[in-house]
């Protein structure tokens, strides 16, 4: 565990040197740096995300900001409080996510958008990086409170030889494990609402050459921004990712996106580093977005800033919005998007004080 005055020196790093307009070539070198020095090991660390989209700065007034800005550090803290009782990661995601998905500020649990056909249709995911890569998933929900919560004890349960469960079947089984159970109408609220029907205004018919189609700015401006997830490494070195979605505004009904699936949405492995993604899904379904992180670092060595920027990056030039929190062993991590905005943030136990960002001059790993 690294002192005090070395956490700082790391925050200061993170906050001063990941500015906007830093480089990415001095970005690497700070970081490999600071890898191969005496600061190798940052301990246990948690990183969140509350969504990437098309936020414009003008629609945030500072009241709006606070409050998204008190929700993501009350979900940090969740975290953090069992990272430094020595807890797992497992339980410090599940316990961050939690608080976003019970949040109706985001898109996930309580403030989950709806599909055509009005309906809140959650799904989530969660992995432990062990060399098994134990990992639970969820889709097609309606009445299972915290998805988080599902997914986490399909991957716990000895009895259960799945991954993942959709429908009626996977909402019995959270009621057979005594999960809350709400009524559909919990996750109703009437911001969701009114995007689902100016969404149905908007509304246009697929095109055929939709893989060449870049999103018009109203499919942007209808995309939920607000899916959660959070990454963390434990004082053992465990990493642990989650990720909780009321998917895509007026999505179809039945449609599953990129969160509930291992490897689009969300992966963890002690060796590479944990992902959580969010932003168009078809995108991080497509190009198995969130795994190809952990994969440039295994295959190519690159460290954890430069392999989710690169990612990120990539995914700009085919038109994909995208963003990812990441997070290695030793506690290094990237929240990088190429969005106009993401929720997001990060706590080092070592620190004990949160950090919460939604715009790319409050923190940016990309240099534009
Ligand atoms: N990736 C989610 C989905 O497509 C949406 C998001 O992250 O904002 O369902």
């Amino acid at each position: 565990m690294v002192t005090v005055s070395c956490m700082a020196a790391v925050v200061d790093f993170f906050d001063k040197k990941f500015v906007r307009k830093v480089s990415r070539t001095k970005e690497s070198k700070n970081l490999n740096e600071l890898k191969n020095g005496p600061n190798l090991n940052h301990g246990p660390t948690l990183v969140i995300h509350g969504g990437a989209g098309t936020m414009r700065r003008k629609d945030y007034p500072p009241e709006k900001r606070r409050e998204y800005f008190q929700s993501l550090e009350e979900s940090l803290i969740a975290g953090y409080k069992i990272l430094l009782d020595g807890g797992s990661s497992i339980d410090a995601v599940e316990a961050a996510v939690r608080i976003m998905e019970d949040c109706p500020l985001f898109n996930a649990g309580k403030g989950s958008v709806f599909t055509i056909g009005g309906k809140n249709e959650l799904e989530s995911s969660i992995m432990i990086g062990t060399p098994l890569h134990p990992a639970g998933a969820s889709t097609l929900l309606h009445t299972v409170k915290n998805p988080i919560t599902l997914a986490k004890t399909i991957l716990l349960d000895p009895e259960c030889r799945y991954v993942f469960l959709g429908g009626s079947e996977a909402e019995k089984y959270a009621k057979d494990k005594e999960l809350e159970i709400v009524d559909p109408g919990y996750f109703w609220t009437e911001h969701r609402w009114r995007q689902h029907l100016e969404g149905l205004e908007k509304q246009k018919p697929a095109s055929s050459d939709f893989l060449n189609t870049l999103p018009s700015k109203d499919e942007l401006d209808a995309n939920p921004k607000g899916t959660v997830g959070a990454v963390a490494v434990d004082k053992y070195g465990i990493i642990a990712s989650a990720t909780s979605t009321g998917g895509l505004n007026n999505k179809k009904d039945g449609r599953i996106g990129d969160t509930p699936l291992i490897g689009c949405g969300t992966w963890a492995d002690n060796e590479t580093c944990g992902v959580s993604g969010t932003g168009n899904g078809e995108f991080f379904i497509r190009f198995g977005i969130v795994q190809d992180v952990a994969t440039r670092m295994k295959y190519l060595g690159e460290n954890v800033v430069d392999a989710a920027v690169n990612v990120v990056e990539d995914m700009k030039k085919v038109g994909g919005e995208a963003g990812v929190i990441a997070v290695d062993k030793y506690g290094n991590f990237a929240m990088p998007y190429n969005s106009l905005g993401m929720y997001r943030g990060y706590i080092r136990v070592a620190e004990g004080i949160p950090h919460t960002f939604i715009f790319d001059d409050e923190l940016n790993l990309i240099s534009d």
